[in-house]
């Protein structure tokens, strides 16, 4: 997974999933904030502003104007008693951590992989786990944007607060963001408990496990009967020394070895002979098997995902997460392609973003993969009904069908996202495809 999966020819771009494509009629790198206004100003077609191509969804393409933010990266200024940090919008959560390490300081919560751009995660509402912290975007405190008409404005709390509720999770519809100022936290180590347990434990025992740890998840293959539980804990200062840091030759046996290139020949064996799956993917439940170590936090939220697949993901109301899973626990095995990739749930506070998807309730995500070139559509048709009677929303960068009308049911302030677009973008020139389908037409 690279900085860019999309090309950087100046012909086609092509998301990581190999599911969207373009061809931009222009690309440009702009190296400040006046040349990204300029490039803003200056397109005469849509705009299209790019990340890393890690979205799933077709929201980064269009035929329009690529602005590829790789040179504009870096932290512009730090405090370390305030935790306030300003970032160029183009940095990767990788880079962003490595040099938030130097500082002493972290981001209190991170989904899991760092390949990604800050703003590209933030405009699409990237999350972890945890029961009391909310996503990416709960930890921004100001954004710099430009707008359509090539101005430079700020936002936060306080100035134009309801540009800043819109923008945190702003689709790449409002404008380029060039920076954003994080509130960090000081460094912290985190202790990593994976387990195998049985499902329909953890399904039973789901309330008590999200509440009781700062970040668990749990990831379950379909046919199996086995869940692999995941708590990564804060260790106190004052902790008596717990697991150690996992030895660099484990790393490279558990996560290169192990659960990319093993489990990639065990897809690709999957692929070429369907029939299979379900048998592989039992064995994949139970091979799994029980690790602890501690290491700094950001090496601990990220793994390394080399198996290339398609995902679709939904946020429901956290109470309705058991159910979810118990129904497609029940359908899955009646489809006539099989899954081969296990499906993944994690958890979030309720927050006030406009379009985030834990907006005003307690959330847990239910997120379904299929690995590439293996039928997944009636997969995530299926899934996509069952979370639809719970009044799930999907995630902004992952497969999913939902227009603007339903999606305008969905959250209280679909439509005060729309009428600040309609003020910072009347011309639409940050429209494309995916964001008329739901948003509507600017
Ligand atoms: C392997 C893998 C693992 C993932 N894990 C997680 C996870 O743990 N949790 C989770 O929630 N999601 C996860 N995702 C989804 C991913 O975090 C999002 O799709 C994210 O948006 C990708 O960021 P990007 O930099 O690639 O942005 P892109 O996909 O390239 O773009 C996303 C949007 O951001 C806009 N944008 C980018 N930069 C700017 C800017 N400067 N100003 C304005 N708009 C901008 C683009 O125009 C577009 O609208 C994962 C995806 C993959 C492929």
């Amino acid at each position: 997974m690279g900085r860019s999966a999309g090309a950087r020819d100046g012909r086609e771009w092509r998301n990581w999933a190999g599911t969207a494509s373009a061809t931009p009629a222009r690309w440009c790198r702009p190296r400040s904030a006046g040349e990204i206004a300029a490039a803003v100003k200056d397109a005469a077609a849509a705009g299209l502003t790019l990340g890393s191509g890690h979205s799933f969804t077709a929201i980064a393409a269009t035929d329009g104007v690529a602005v590829d933010l790789s040179q504009w990266t870096g932290i512009v200024a730090a405090d370390t008693r305030t935790g306030l940090v300003t970032v160029r919008s183009g940095t990767t959560l990788r880079a962003l951590n490595g040099a938030l390490d130097g500082l002493g300081l972290a981001m209190a919560n991170l989904g899991d992989i760092d390949a990604q751009t800050l703003a590209g995660a933030l405009c699409t509402g990237t999350h972890g786990t945890g029961a009391l912290l909310g996503g990416l975007a709960t930890q921004v405190e100001g954004l710099e944007l430009i707008l359509a008409d090539g101005s430079v404005v700020s936002c936060s709390g306080s100035a134009r607060p309801d540009l800043f509720a819109a923008a945190r999770i702003g689709l790449g519809a409002l404008g380029v963001i060039s920076t954003v100022t994080l509130r960090c936290v000081p460094s912290f180590m985190l202790t990593a408990d994976e387990r195998p347990m049985p499902v329909e434990q953890v399904l039973d025992e789901f309330d008590s496990l999200a509440a009781g740890n700062d970040h668990f998840e749990f990831y379950w293959f379909p046919y199996g009967r086995q869940a692999l539980v995941k708590r990564n804990n804060r260790v106190p200062a004052d902790a008596a020394p717990g697991p150690g840091a996992m030895p660099g030759w484990r790393r490279f046996w558990e996560f290169e070895v192990m659960e990319n290139a093993g489990f990639g020949a065990l897809c690709r064996v999957g692929r070429a002979a369907p029939r299979l799956i379900p048998a592989l993917n039992r064995f994949s439940s139970a091979a799994l098997s029980r690790r602890s170590y501690t290491e700094v936090s950001h090496r601990v939220f990220v793994t390394p995902r080399r198996v290339r697949f398609i995902e679709s993901e939904y946020a429901v109301p956290r109470e309705s997460l058991v159910g979810v899973l118990r129904e497609l626990r029940r359908s899955v095995p009646r489809l006539a392609d099989p899954v081969m990739f296990p499906v993944e749930v994690r958890v979030a506070a309720a927050d006030d973003i406009w379009l985030s998807t834990a907006h005003a309730r307690e959330t847990a995500y239910i997120a379904i993969h299929q690995y590439s070139g293996l039928p997944y559509r009636a997969y995530f048709d299926l899934f996509e009904s069952i979370v639809a009677d719970v009044d799930g929303r999907p995630h902004w960068g992952k497969m999913h069908g939902l227009d603007a009308d339903r999606l305008g049911r969905l959250y209280p302030r679909h439509q005060d996202f729309r009428r600040i677009r309609a003020e910072v973008d009347p011309g639409g020139r940050f429209a494309n495809p995916y964001l008329t389908r739901v948003l509507g037409r600017p």
